[in-house]
């Protein structure tokens, strides 16, 4: 198998209280990979873990083969590794198409003046637009991100994110807060994104879990209770015993 996120032992206490209790995960390349449990058991610590916004208490973690346990969010960014709805803000008064063109300037590093000169502004509309169409919002590239509607805004923030070019990608909560319309829409974005990137997310709408992951993991009190395709931890007397006793 080749694994291009790993964690191995990964440990999280909160002054002696265990969040994340030795967890150890592979997440195969090119797959989509979930990350499921009943509330308080861990989903977002771990989360937090592996995008390295918290500091494990012990354990490693490794990208790509390489050690990145102490390294900083950005400078994981800067390895493929991104994660979506915290760190693509969205901006309210900028259209769809200006706040793509942002997340490629701030991707390429170029300054300021030169983003705010004719040329600078429509050198990236090409690649915007692409972004753009592949998340579903060609008919929206001028319309306010402020207006958009909230499974509309959550799409820009995929583009933003893909304007970063990531090879893999993680979702916190794709779909929370989402109608079901949006969820259906979003859910196919995934599947077209998932198409050539490695995806890890946090969700909690099981039948969009059920739909789009080719792994679930369960943690239940900080710990791996079932691993495995839907079909086999849905079955798992653990997984039911753990969602009923929730
Ligand atoms: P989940 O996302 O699965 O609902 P969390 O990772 O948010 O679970 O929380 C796991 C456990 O760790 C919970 O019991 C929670 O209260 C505790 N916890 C999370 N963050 C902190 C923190 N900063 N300080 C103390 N306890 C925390």
């Amino acid at each position: 198998m080749d694994a291009v996120l790993r964690a191995e032992g990964l440990t999280k206490e909160f002054k002696g209280f265990v969040a994340v209790n030795k967890v150890d995960l592979a997440v195969e390349r090119g797959s989509i990979h979930a990350l499921i449990g009943p509330n308080g058991a861990g989903k977002t610590t771990c989360f937090n873990l592996l995008t390295k916004f918290l500091q494990p208490t012990r354990g490693t973690i490794t990208y790509d083969g390489r050690d990145i346990t102490k390294m900083a969010p950005a400078d994981i960014a800067r390895l493929g590794m991104v994660r979506s709805f915290q760190i693509s803000a969205v901006f309210p008064d900028l259209s769809v198409l200006q706040n793509v063109r942002v997340a490629l300037q701030r991707k390429r590093g170029d300054s300021f003046d030169f983003w705010r000169s004719e040329r600078g502004l429509s050198r990236y509309d090409d690649e915007a637009r692409e972004h753009i169409d592949a998340v579903g919002l060609s008919s929206f590239t001028d319309t306010r991100a402020g207006e958009l509607s909230y499974g509309r805004k959550r799409a820009l923030e995929i583009a933003t994110t893909l304007a970063l070019d990531p090879e893999m990608l993680l979702l916190d909560e794709p779909m929370a807060g989402m109608g079901q319309e949006d969820v259906e829409r979003t859910s196919a974005l995934i599947k077209r994104i998932a198409a050539n990137r490695t995806i890890l997310m946090v969700e909690h709408n099981l039948k969009v879990v059920a739909d789009l992951s080719d792994k679930i993991t369960v943690l239940a009190r900080g710990e791996i209770l079932a691993e495995g395709d839907y079909a086999t931890v849905s079955k798992s007397p653990d997984v039911i015993d753990a969602y009923i006793g929730a």
